[in-house]
């Protein structure tokens, strides 16, 4: 008999860019909520949200503090748009807007000490990044819980140490196996579905880290790893693992199977679809690899194994 037992679920930025998209990123967490024993979630910033938290600081640093505020005015519009079309109740709608309210202040006071020093440092790159994914995890986990799913969002800083290479963290295999069975795995025993934020960590002292831009395919393979979870399914804009990029190619098509080494390659040589280091995590323990559309579920994707 078939045992479902642990499925990560990673959706990239455009599949939790809008109220729109996330309502179906929920029909498909919910879909499988009922399949698998245990289902953890993983989400990107909204799209355009780290490219835009990256701009506030680089305009911070250019001194002009007209500059960096019309920045975090539109972030704080988007988050407020998309959770007033979300969350229908009011009081999950307002905690959740005073969530958005306090990473946003923080990163105005960020903004004006760059602007300030004139300067920004990896690390406060980093801390700033970290926002996008911290925001929309609390979003996330609205919607869901809003649909009667027992969700929290969880801070990957809690889950993943790594080491201290800002913008390109190593992850710290076995103290991040200890974190998620301390930290995540007793939520999962009592029935929630976590809602853990990608591409960030934190390093043994704590401070904010990140696994390098399209890194949130790597936190759902370390979770998968740390979970030994018996599949990883990355969920995206496209149909899978396309036989070119479909923005050069309009005709490419999806490719059903691909080995570790074959999309390693793919993602090596610069195949957006997935971030180089996803597979390192899932091949030690030979956990297939799924690339799925959020938005075509009848679509299988593309099985990596
Ligand atoms: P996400 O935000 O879901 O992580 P990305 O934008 O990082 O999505 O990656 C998915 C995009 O990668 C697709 O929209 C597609 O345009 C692009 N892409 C490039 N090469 C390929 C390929 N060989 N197969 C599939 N998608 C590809
Ligand atoms: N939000 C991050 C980025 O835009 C990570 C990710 O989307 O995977 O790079
Ligand atoms: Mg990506």
């Amino acid at each position: 008999m078939e045992t479902k037992n642990r499925l990560v679920m990673k959706f990239g930025g455009t599949s939790v860019g809008s109220a729109e998209a996330i309502i179906q990123a929920a029909d498909r967490i919910e879909e499988q909520v009922r399949e698998w024993d245990h289902v953890v979630v993983v989400v990107s910033a909204m799209s355009g949200v780290t490219d835009a938290l990256l701009k506030s600081s680089s305009q911070a640093v250019k001194g002009d503090i007209r500059l960096f505020g019309p920045v975090i005015d539109d972030l704080h519009k988007k988050h407020y748009k998309e959770s007033n079309a979300l969350i229908k109740q009011r009081e999950e709608r307002i905690i959740l807007q005073r969530k958005i309210d306090r990473f946003l202040d923080d990163l105005a006071a960020y903004c004006r000490s760059i602007h300030i020093m004139g300067e920004v440092t990896p690390r406060g790159l980093d801390t700033i990044t970290s926002f996008g994914e911290r925001m929309n995890a609390r979003v996330v986990a609205a919607a869901l819980r809003q649909r009667g799913i027992n969700s929290l969002a969880v801070d990957a800083t809690e889950l993943i140490v790594t080491d201290g290479t800002y913008q390109n963290a190593v992850p710290l295999m076995e103290e991040t196996r200890e974190k998620v069975k301390q930290k995540l795995i007793p939520l999962l025993e009592d029935g929630v579905t976590p809602v853990v934020t990608g591409f960030i960590g934190a390093s043994k002292e704590g401070i904010t880290t990140t696994l390098g831009r399209g890194g949130s395919d790597y936190t759902s393979a370390i979770m998968g790893d740390c979970l030994d979870a018996d599949e990883v399914w990355t969920l995206t804009d496209v149909d899978g693992v396309l036989t070119a990029d479909p923005r050069i190619v309009p005709e490419a098509r999806v490719i059903p199977e691909l080995s570790y080494s074959a999309v390693g390659e793919l993602a090596y040589f610069g195949a957006k679809v997935l971030h180089p280091k996803t597979i390192r995590p899932v091949i030690a323990r030979d956990i297939p690899l799924w690339v799925k559309n959020t938005f075509n579920p009848d679509c299988p994707g593309t099985r990596i194994s």
